[in-house]
Order: structure tokens, then sequence, then C-alpha cells
């Protein structure tokens, strides 16, 4: 034997995405148009960008700017009018709607502004609905970790009218988390909470990226949430116009004051 037993060889080649910084997700040439003719809106325009694993992204930019497209597009909840969008490998494109459904269900997780709870069941049923539905055997230790993470311990057996709104969105959180999704993508996730609920589901967002090594990509037009986050993008027109890493609330502040000076004066 020419090589000692532990070195590789080639049916067992070294795992290179091992030393790389993975990516989560990854878009190429991302375009998305609306309607035709007089009313066509272009709303993202040639977007490349990456998602890297065990990150925490904010997506800003103003009103109208494409950042609920370019969420959607990246999720498989629309698809693009040209360019293409990866989540792992595996090339949205590629697949029908019922192997995109699928892929939706079993590898990305979801939170959006309005909680979606069902309104009859606990909130560990919500939490779990999802795996039931999709027929997946609920890992105790996981959920165990989830809601420690998100500090929903003692609630778990209430129904969502007897949690506020923070409460309520920390379980969406824990339902977004417990099928271990490899992305979660969240929406104005703060958005309809108080200052103080918003400040928590935020901590606990970050928590799951710092301690569960959970990717998070948040859409959010307010400097202290993206202060949370790892990086931000900047869109303006359907473009990404800037990125900046490690953010604080401050200086995205200056930023944005920054290209509204530039609007104003272009
Ligand atoms: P943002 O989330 O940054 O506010 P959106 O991604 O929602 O922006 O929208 C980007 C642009 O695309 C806007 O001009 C919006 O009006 C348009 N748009 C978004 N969704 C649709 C749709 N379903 N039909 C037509 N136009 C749309
Ligand atoms: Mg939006």
């Amino acid at each position: 034997m020419p090589f000692p037993q532990h070195a590789s060889s080639a049916a067992h080649p070294i795992d290179t995405s091992r030393l790389l910084p993975s990516i989560a997700a990854h878009t190429d040439e991302l375009s998305k148009a609306y309607g035709s003719g007089e009313t066509r809106v272009v709303a993202l325009d040639r977007i490349s960008i990456a998602f890297r694993s065990g990150e925490f992204t904010a997506i800003m930019g103003p009103s109208g700017s494409g950042k609920s497209t370019l969420m959607h597009c990246v999720a498989g909840l629309d698809s693009p009018s040209s360019g293409s969008v990866r989540i792992g490998t595996t090339e949205l494109g590629s697949l029908g709607d019922r192997q995109l459904t699928q892929l939706r269900r079993d590898r990305l997780g979801f939170i959006f502004q309005a909680f979606n709870l069902l309104p009859t069941l606990t909130a560990l049923e919500n939490i779990t609905l999802p795996l039931a539905i999709a027929g997946r055997a609920v890992d105790r230790e996981w959920l165990d970790t989830i809601v420690m993470t998100v500090g929903l311990a003692g609630r778990l057996g209430h129904r969502p009218a007897q949690l506020s709104g923070g409460q309520q969105q920390r379980v969406a959180v824990a339902r977004a988390l417990a099928s271990r999704p490899e992305i979660i993508f969240a929406d104005e996730p703060t958005g309809s909470l108080d200052s103080r609920a918003g400040t928590e589901i935020l901590g606990f967002l970050r928590d799951c990226v710092r301690e569960l090594g959970q990717t998070v990509v948040m859409v959010t037009h307010d400097p202290v949430a993206a202060g949370y986050a790892d990086r931000v993008v900047f869109l303006a027109d359907g473009r990404l116009v800037d990125e900046m890493a490690q953010p604080t609330a401050e200086r995205v502040l200056d930023r944005l004051k920054e290209f509204d000076a530039r609007e104003r004066t272009s």
C-alpha cells in the first residue's frame, strides 16, 4: 500500500469545503422584473451576492429598493426573471415546484413581521408543527436548546393569545429554528414589536448565530436592528450599492445619512 491508512486517496479526497468558509446561499446576476410594458418595474437589477454560513446579514435600503424581493428570490418564494440562486450547492432554477417546496420546508426557516402562529395550538405545538407536517421526528435535545435560547421555558403550554407580542415572536423564532434550517430568512422581524421586545428578539437571533452556528438573513430598515448583524448590505433601486462589516447602529445611521445627502445632490 503506497499510502498510510489515514491519508486521503482518490476514493476519499480531502474535503476542501471544510477549509473554506462555506457559502449558505449565493446569487449570480439575479434580476427580477414585475409587470410588462409601461407598468414594468425592475425590482432587482443583476445582484450577485453570497451569504456565508454562520453569519448574520442584514439587508437595508429605502422602501421599494428590492429588499423583500431579494429575500423572496433567495428563499425560493419568488422566481428570478434572469440570473440564478443557489442554496448551498443546489441551483433553485433546476428544481420543480414540488422539489422547491420540499427544499423550503427541509432546509430553510422563515420569520415574518406577522408571527403567523395558529391560535388554537400551544406554543410547543406551534414550534413543532412544521416538523409534524414534514413527518420528521422532534429532536428533543435540540428543542430544549432552542427553547432555552429563546427563553420560552415555562411558556410552552400557552396559546398565542396568552403570550405577549415579544413572546409570540419568540415562538415564531423557535419554530424557524426547530428543523435546524441551513438559513433563516427574516423580513422586518421586529416591525410589529415594541422596542424592548424587538431588542430581545434581535439578541436571540444573534445568540442563535453565535452559539448555534445559525445563518441568518434579515431585512430591516432599522439601524439598531442592523447593528446586531455581522454584515449589512445596502440596496438602492434594485442594486447592491454598499456593504459594511461589523456594523454598529451609529455607523449604519451615518451611512444612511450619506446616501440621503448624495441622493439630494444628484
Ligand atoms: P422593499 O422590500 O425594499 O420595500 P420590494 O422588494 O417589496 O421593496 O419592492 C421592490 C419594487 O418591486 C417596488 O417598486 C415594488 O413596488 C415592486 N414590487 C414588489 N413586489 C411586486 C409585485 N408582486 N408586483 C409588482 N410589483 C412589485
Ligand atoms: Mg419589504
